[in-house]
């Protein structure tokens, strides 16, 4: 599969009668220093949508378990702002659940998910509402460039994007987070994807339908702190890895036969010697090493094995992926 654009179809989404309605999907997880900020910008850009386009709109915060006042701050929001709903969690359950848990409450006819913390300009979502118009149904934002990260983390990201797409079976694009707009027969689609790992990027990118990508600078933090130290990169970057591919399997596969056919020709080596020559292949170094090696890599593909195993054992448990504590301002929906 390959995500270089396709061109949309004749599909001309036309307000129908003023119908249309998109919704915004925000993970919060401790953002009181930013949330008003954010929320004063986003709502900016909506009522402009909503003046020269007839797009109706709905703001749905994810207070994904905060600590601070954000679900106080939140709570103010959708007191003064019919338009802003919040969905409370239970406890903390990660950014890719949060963002779950909005799109299974967006009514929209197209979602747009962007972070609380305004790396992504909020003005920018005009601007896939006219390329979803278009036909498009994923427009995900690209980074040509991000400030205020550090050079660690822009190389790790690099390196991340990089080997993901050349082990896994799904393209995910290049520099691409989950700031995006996604049409409601993606976010169906996504609904109806079960997996625990989730990884929305790849996920969105493996439902396919017509997918463009609108360049844009990824600013610094508005405010606030990044809350993906670099433990939870990690994991992260290993939940895309592991639930988007088998490779790591077939590498083992292939490593397991090199070795064999490696010691096969150490065999025949030591044989030859024998025979041939009047010498020996002698020395417990190097039996020591070929045990070492061969023990150390066994433990190496089974934790390998095990990390699948173990995803196995934790879906089969079919959990839900978030638990809601408390809806607010879902005033059409009870
Ligand atoms: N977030 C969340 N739950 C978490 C961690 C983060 O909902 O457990 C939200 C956070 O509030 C923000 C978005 O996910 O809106 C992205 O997080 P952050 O900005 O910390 O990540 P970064 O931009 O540094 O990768
Ligand atoms: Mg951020």
């Amino acid at each position: 599969m390959s995500y270089s654009d396709s061109s949309p179809n004749s599909v001309v989404r036309v307000t129908r009668d003023g119908s249309a309605k998109i919704s915004i999907v925000v993970p919060c997880y401790n953002e009181e220093a930013v949330i008003g900020l954010s929320h004063a910008r986003l709502k900016a850009v909506l009522e402009s949508l909503l003046s020269s386009e007839h797009l109706d709109y709905e703001i749905i915060y994810v207070d994904d378990g905060s600590r601070d006042q954000t679900a106080v701050k939140l709570n103010e929001l959708a007191a003064g702002d019919a338009h802003v709903r919040v969905v409370m969690l239970s406890r903390n359950f990660g950014h890719q659940p949060a963002v779950t848990a909005g799109l299974d409450q967006a009514s929209g006819d197209c979602v747009v998910i962007i972070d609380a913390d305004l790396q992504d300009p909020p003005e920018l979502i005009a601007d896939m509402v006219k390329l979803w118009r278009e036909g498009y149904d994923v427009v995900y934002g690209q980074r040509t460039d991000r400030e205020g990260e550090s050079a660690f983390k822009l190389a790790t990201a690099r390196v991340f994007y990089r080997g993901l797409n050349s082990l896994s079976d799904v393209d995910i694009p290049l520099d691409v987070g989950d700031f995006r707009l996604i049409d409601r027969q993606v976010v169906d689609a996504i609904g109806s994807m079960k997996e625990r790992d989730r990884f929305l990027r790849g996920m969105i990118s493996w439902v396919g339908f017509r997918q463009t990508a609108l360049p844009y600078r990824r600013a610094a933090r508005a405010a606030g702190e990044s809350k993906y130290p670099l433990r939870k990169m990690v994991l992260f970057a290993l939940d895309g890895m592991l639930s988007f591919s088998l490779a790591p399997l077939r590498f083992v596969i292939t490593l397991g036969l090199s070795i064999f056919v490696l010691s096969n020709v150490g065999i025949v080596y030591a044989i030859l010697n024998r025979l041939l020559t009047d010498q020996w292949v002698s020395g417990w170094t190097m039996l020591f090493i070929a045990v070492m090696f061969m023990g150390g890599m066994q433990l190496m593909v089974l934790g390998m094995i095990g990390e699948y195993v173990g995803r196995i054992y934790m879906a089969s448990k079919e959990r839900p992926l978030y638990l809601v504590k408390r809806f607010i301002g879902f005033h059409d929906r009870g």
